[in-house]
Parts: C-alpha cells; sequence; structure tokens
C-alpha cells in the first residue's frame, strides 16, 4: 500500500525520562522534558507504573495548580484525591479525572493501597488565556461511563474524549477539543482513524508495538516509546505478532505564550508571579 499526502506519520520518538515529584513517586516523563518541553496544548505527560509499594506509598501530599487542567487516567490501582474546596474522590482503576484546575486549587493524590500494582498517566492539558482563572470543575467518570467500542476486527477502543465511530467520550472541553483513546490491538491487528484537522497528536504505547502509518512512512511504535506525531490526518495502526496497546492523544493548539513554573501555568511572567503571592496568601 503506499501512503497518500493526508496520512499520518511519526514525526520524532521520544522516550521517556525517569523522574520522582510528589513525595518521591517514581515515574517516567514523557512530555516535559529538555527532550520534549510541551506539545501544545500537552505541558506534561507522566507514566506511572510500579508493583514496588515504596514508590507510590508516599504519593503527591498537597500542593496547588493555577491556570491548566490535570489529567488522571487509571490503569491499575487506587487513588485518593482531595482539595481545599471539598471535593474529593477515588480513583479506581480504568477511571478518569479531568480536572481544571483554573484560578487554583491545592489539592492532595495519594494511593489508596499498600500493595500491589499501581499504573496510569497523569497529562497536562494547557487551558487558553480566557479561560486560566476559571472556577476549579472536575470531570471525573468511573469506568462504566466511559464508552469502549470495537471498531474493527481484534480492535477496542475505550473513548475518554473525542468520537469513535459516531460514539462520544464523557469529556468536554471546546477551548482544546481533546481526543484521548486507550487503544487495545489483538496481535497483528490493523486500525485506521482520523484526527481532527489541525490538533497536534502523540502516540504512547504502553505494551507491545505497532506501526504507525502506511507503505514507506510505516514507522515502529514500541512500549514506553511516544511519536509525535503529523503530517495529515489519516492514521494506520498496524500491531506487531504481539499486539499492542497504546493512548492516543490530540487537541487544538492554543498558540499563546507559556510562562510555567512548577503547578503554575500562565501566559506572562507577572501572572506567574501573582500565582506565587496569591498561593502564599491563601487565595487558592
Ligand atoms: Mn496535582
Amino acid at each position: 500500500m503506499t501512503s497518500t499526502a493526508d496520512a499520518v506519520r511519526i514525526l520524532r520518538h521520544v522516550r521517556g525520562m525517569p523522574a520522582s515529584d510528589g513525595a518521591g513517586v517514581k515515574l517516567t516523563r514523557v512530555i516535559g522534558t529538555p527532550q520534549l518541553p510541551d506539545l501544545d496544548p500537552f505541558l506534561m505527560l507522566d507514566e506511572f507504573g510500579t508493583d514496588k509499594p515504596e514508590d507510590y506509598l508516599a504519593g503527591f501530599p498537597e500542593h496547588p495548580h493555577r491556570g491548566f487542567e490535570t489529567v488522571t487516567y487509571m490503569l491499575d490501582g487506587r487513588m485518593r484525591h482531595k482539595d481545599n474546596h471539598g471535593n474529593e474522590g477515588l480513583l479506581v482503576p480504568g477511571s478518569v479525572q479531568w480536572m481544571t484546575a483554573g484560578r487554583g486549587l491545592v489539592h492532595s493524590e495519594m494511593p489508596e493501597q499498600e500493595a500491589g500494582r499501581m499504573r496510569g498517566f497523569q497529562l497536562w492539558v494547557n487551558l487558553p488565556a480566557k479561560d486560566k482563572m476559571t472556577a476549579p470543575k472536575y470531570q471525573e467518570f468511573a469506568p462504566d461511563r466511559i464508552p469502549v467500542v470495537q471498531p474493527g476486527e481484534g480492535v477496542s477502543v475505550k473513548i475518554i474524549a473525542g468520537n469513535v465511530d459516531g460514539v462520544a467520550g464523557p469529556i468536554s472541553q471546546p477551548a482544546t477539543d481533546p481526543v484521548y483513546l486507550d487503544i487495545t490491538l489483538a496481535p497483528n491487528a490493523s486500525w485506521h482513524y482520523d484526527l481532527p484537522e489541525g490538533h497536534n497528536a502523540f502516540a504512547y504505547a504502553f505494551e507491545g508495538a505497532a506501526q504507525v502509518g502506511e507503505g514507506e512512512d510505516a514507522r515502529p511504535l514500541v512500549s514506553q516509546e511516544l511519536a509525535v506525531l503529523g503530517g495529515g490526518v489519516h492514521l494506520a495502526l498496524n500491531a506487531d505478532a504481539a499486539g499492542a496497546r497504546l493512548i492516543l492523544v490530540a487537541g487544538r493548539p492554543l498558540r499563546e505564550p507559556v510562562a510555567r513554573h512548577g503547578p503554575f501555568v500562565m501566559n506572562t511572567r507577572e501572572e506567574l508571579m501573582q500565582a506565587f503571592v496569591d498561593y502564599q496568601q491563601g487565595r487558592f
């Protein structure tokens, strides 16, 4: 098969870096590193995946956020979330929390198990200037609220955000119009998907391997590797003999200046300084 002009191809491969965050949780940082500081509107992607309690038990005690969204998708393990506005919830395996920090909140994210596997992702999605000081908001969904479709032989897609074959995921965010899919491909299974035009997109494989693109442009994506996608909208995935599991994430770029430091992501240095002052003075 030959490639077409609107075919998606891998622009670059990026491997994550070992990192530690919160009170010493060991994780792999994939976006938000020197190799890939961001992929507008995505500011950070962490994968956590361990069966050693000492890697995660200390959790992420109280810390602030302002100016963007944190998206936590749990594959295994449980995480208790609690903020200073009285919101509290338990993320179970397969659940997603899309938290709009907006003008600010202080929260903790703590594992609620003492043994067993802890696995999942945290993605940071930027907010446009007009929404950075919006009221904090949660879109949180248990696994049974997240649709799963079988768009082809050996293909299963869990739709957190975006549309597949007319089925919409539960997340609504008009500013970046995100797509967030958890794709399972059986050995040698193939799937074609059209990305929204003009979105930035990436795929991150976390089990197995797949070919991305078709014909001469096909390139492998192996586990623990991120592919920055581009060049078109028509994405072809072909799993290797062992099958593959990956997340496919896309969003409309904001194309605004970014002033970020730690848990604050604003547009200007002045707004960033104000975030520190407001946090220190308890205005979150
Ligand atoms: Mn947090």
